[in-house]
């Protein structure tokens, strides 16, 4: 049997103690059992962590892209090969089926190779001068080294992208990994550090996060910054960046609406939401949430979801039939309850669910809410959880409206067989990314990444690479 492991810093190269030897307890979501611990990272730890990020760079930036494409290639390879192992470990740690834990590190092989490719191709341009004799160009080099801060919803994924991007680019990066689900990113990071990736190009810490967060991105050494988080943090760590100057990209939360029409495949659309809304137990910035849908079939669909939502097993991710988790957090499971009463006493009706499973782990059920008006706080503030609402519009402007009223802009749905309306939601909808009759967000080569209060930047497809470079302007005169 495999157990679970304590976690170390990793900085210059190494796996080390925290300085003054403080860590922080790792608690299995699913048991409520404590496995294991983290090596508490105190500002003397993030000097070093800084050292080594600035000595890092500088051996990196002038490693030629197609070495360290090679690199981040073994990395990937490894992480395949450990991906079963792995798995284990964040499904103790963060609470997921097994299946999702592999399919999100096979994913991140995926996204590591995408990065690596990609940034062989940063091309520069020659200008054409206004004189003979005179040479005009841009090149593209490097930002510098990164501070990313991710959070416990999708351990390794949510690292992975940041981590390629800068490593692809030639940027050093230091990691402020989640602390509730530590284990797993640190296992992303010794596939780099197996693959042979210099010292000091990857550091990893854990610790308080703001503590971490308020040193790190003021400290000259950073040149970035990228976080994935709630909105509130991101406004924060935003407003942080910019009074230091420090580029930076925010990918922050969502309240995705789902615009079903009559016209829709409605069985489809049934399987496809339900699947999406409960993966990860609804721990997921893009998870569908506010279900809107037109009168005509607006009984059926829920009717179907709320089957839907029945037929879920609950469980520990260890076991084979599992198709949800508990939340990882128990501080979520007041924070679902809380949401659905306040809806319930606005108006909304409960259609399924609503309660917590047992009293140990943090299991809830799935739940359904319908015909929840705006008033309520869950119609306005992001659920993170496995509360899907569906409520009912009758015209096209209508479910715009609706869909456009929150300031998030990061996912939407819809599903519709009328060719002018899939045309019109990609021009009205105030998303940063929109599916249409199926769910295909999230792949390396496409943007990932929001608009409005959702944040700015992208964290996918070729401006994910450009956001970790400068764009340097070199003329010369013969
Ligand atoms: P939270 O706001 O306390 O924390 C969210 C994340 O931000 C965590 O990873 C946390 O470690 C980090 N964080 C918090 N303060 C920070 C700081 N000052 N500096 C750096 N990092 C900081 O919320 P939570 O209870 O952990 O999660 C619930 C909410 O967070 C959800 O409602 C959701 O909006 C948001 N969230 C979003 C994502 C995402 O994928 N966009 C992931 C996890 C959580």
């Amino acid at each position: 049997m495999q157990t679970y492991p304590d976690v170390k810093l990793f900085i210059n190269g190494e796996w080390r103690d925290a300085i003054g030897g403080e860590t922080i307890e790792v608690t299995d979501p699913a048991t409520d059992e404590v496995i294991g611990k983290i090596a508490h990272a105190r500002k003397a730890d993030l000097d070093l962590a800084l050292q080594a990020a600035d000595k890092g760079f500088k051996i990196w930036r002038d490693t030629a892209p197609f070495d360290r494409s090679k690199i981040m290639r073994k990395a990937a390879d490894i992480l395949r090969e450990r991906a079963d192992a792995i798995a284990f470990l964040m499904t103790r740690e963060q609470g997921k089926p097994l299946a999702q834990s592999k399919m999100e590190i096979m994913g991140a092989a995926d996204t590591i190779d995408w990065f690596a490719e990609e940034a062989r191709r940063t091309y520069g341009q020659i200008i054409p001068a206004r004189f003979s004799g005179v040479a005009q160009m841009t090149i593209k080099q490097p930002v510098g080294p990164v501070a990313a801060f991710t959070p416990w919803n999708f351990p390794i994924n949510q690292i992975v992208r940041k981590l390629s991007a800068a490593v692809a680019t030639g940027c050093s990066i230091i990691v402020k990994a989640p602390e509730e689900t530590p284990a797993s990113p640190a296992e992303l990071i010794r596939a780099f550090a197996d693959a042979g990736i210099p010292a000091g190009v990857i550091g990893l810490v854990y610790g308080i996060p703001a503590e971490v967060s308020e040193y790190l991105i003021p400290h000259p050494v950073i040149r970035k910054i990228s976080f994935t988080g709630s909105t509130p943090v991101g406004k924060h760590l935003a407003a942080l960046a910019g009074k230091h100057m420090k580029r930076a990209t925010m990918e922050l939360g969502g309240h995705a609406p789902v615009m079903v029409f009559n016209d829709a495949d409605l069985d489809k659309a049934i399987e496809i939401s339900a699947m999406s809304k409960f993966r990860n137990a609804g721990q997921v910035c893009v998870s569908p949430t506010r279900f809107l849908v037109q009168d005509g079939i607006a009984d059926k669909f829920l009717d179907g979801f709320v089957k839907a939502a029945e037929a879920i097993k609950v469980g520990n991710g260890l076991e084979a039939d599992t198709v949800m988790g508990p939340l990882a957090n128990e501080r979520r499971i007041p924070a679902m309850e809380a949401l659905i009463q306040d809806a319930v006493s606005n108006g909304g009706e409960l259609k399924t669910g609503g309660k917590r499973i047992g009293n140990k782990g943090n299991f809830f059920e799935p739940t359904v809410l319908a015909n929840v008006p705006t008033t309520a706080k869950i119609m306005n503030d992001e659920p993170f959880g496995p509360i899907a609402i569906i409520n009912r519009f009758s015209t096209y402007e209508d479910a715009i409206t609706e869909a456009n009223r929150l300031p998030f802009g990061l996912a939407s749905y819809a599903f519709t067989g009328s060719v002018k309306t899939a045309h019109a939601l990609g021009r009205e909808v105030e998303a940063g990314m929109l599916t249409i009759n199926h769910n295909g967000l999230a792949l390396p080569e496409v943007p990932f990444g929001g608009m409005k209060d959702s944040g700015y930047g992208t964290e996918g497809g070729s401006e994910a690479v450009a956001a970790y470079l400068e764009t340097k302007y070199v003329t010369q005169m013969n």
